[in-house]
């Protein structure tokens, strides 16, 4: 199973969506085994929903909060974004890590009420120029994902995104990304065993339609979480070509 999920942040109003969709949906072929996904802010998800319906392209939400009702002004809970036609979630995305304090204590619940409410999580992980200036890259990981075996997630993909990569135009190089991408697997399968072994591993970070044939090659990438990138229908309609070929 590949994935490429667009993440379109803050950005985009309702007239952008819908023609975003119009192109989108004017040349899409779906490819068995690709999944195409896009993750708007809510508001515009209900437009998504909309203009998406009867096609294969699944609707993610950038985030959700753990509990399941309640006095959280500003938030939305699992069940409203599936309410809303979200079948996934982005959780622990290094701008919400930023600047909205996620934590691995604030994730753990958070991918056990994804589960709950059969939502799949996906779950974003990365280290800071810093952390890799200090050799701390695999450490960190291990650490993000070291959350897994008391979230015993039903169903998880994750993003390996180095954070230095987001939105900078630098990507990670091919190296730098099959070594990351083997050590998460290894990871996985001994955090959560076999069912490790079938997690897809998604590649994030300046990923264009220039470089992402290069990316799909490396073992162990199952496709990529896209931003900038991803704003572009004819960009995003490329990159599923890609994934697919
Ligand atoms: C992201 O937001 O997850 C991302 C990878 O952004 P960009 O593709 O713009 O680097």
């Amino acid at each position: 199973m590949k994935l490429v999920i667009a993440n379109w942040k803050m950005n985009h109003l309702r007239r952008d969506a819908e023609a975003f969709c119009a192109t989108l949906l004017a040349s899409y072929k779906p490819v068995e085994g690709v999944v195409a996904g896009i993750a708007p802010p809510y508001p515009l998800l209900p437009v998504l929903a909309r203009l998406c319906a009867g096609s294969p392209v699944r609707l993610y939400a950038q985030n959700a909060h753990a509990e399941a009702r309640g006095a959280y002004t500003g938030e939305v809970s699992m069940a409203q974004i599936q309410d809303a036609g979200c079948t996934a979630v982005l959780l622990g995305h290094s701008e919400r890590r930023q600047y909205c304090a996620e934590t691995e204590a604030t994730l753990l619940p958070k991918i056990k009420a994804a589960c709950a409410q059969g939502l799949l999580p996906m779950l974003c992980i990365g280290e800071t120029l810093a952390q890799r200036d200090a050799n701390e890259t695999l450490d960190v990981l291990r650490r993000q994902l070291a959350i897994l075996p008391e979230a015993a997630p039903e169903s998880l993909a994750i993003a390996y995104e180095p954070v230095w990569a987001i939105g900078t135009g630098r990507v990670a190089t091919v190296a730098q990304i099959a070594e990351v991408h083997a050590f998460i697997r290894k990871e996985l399968t001994t955090l959560l065993g076999a069912a490790g072994a079938e997690v897809p591993i998604l590649y994030g970070g300046s990923v264009t339609p220039d470089n992402f044939a290069e990316i799909m090659r490396v073992p162990h990438v199952a496709g990529g979480l896209v931003g900038g990138a991803s704003l572009d229908a004819s960009k995003f309609l490329k990159l599923l070509e890609i994934a697919g070929a």
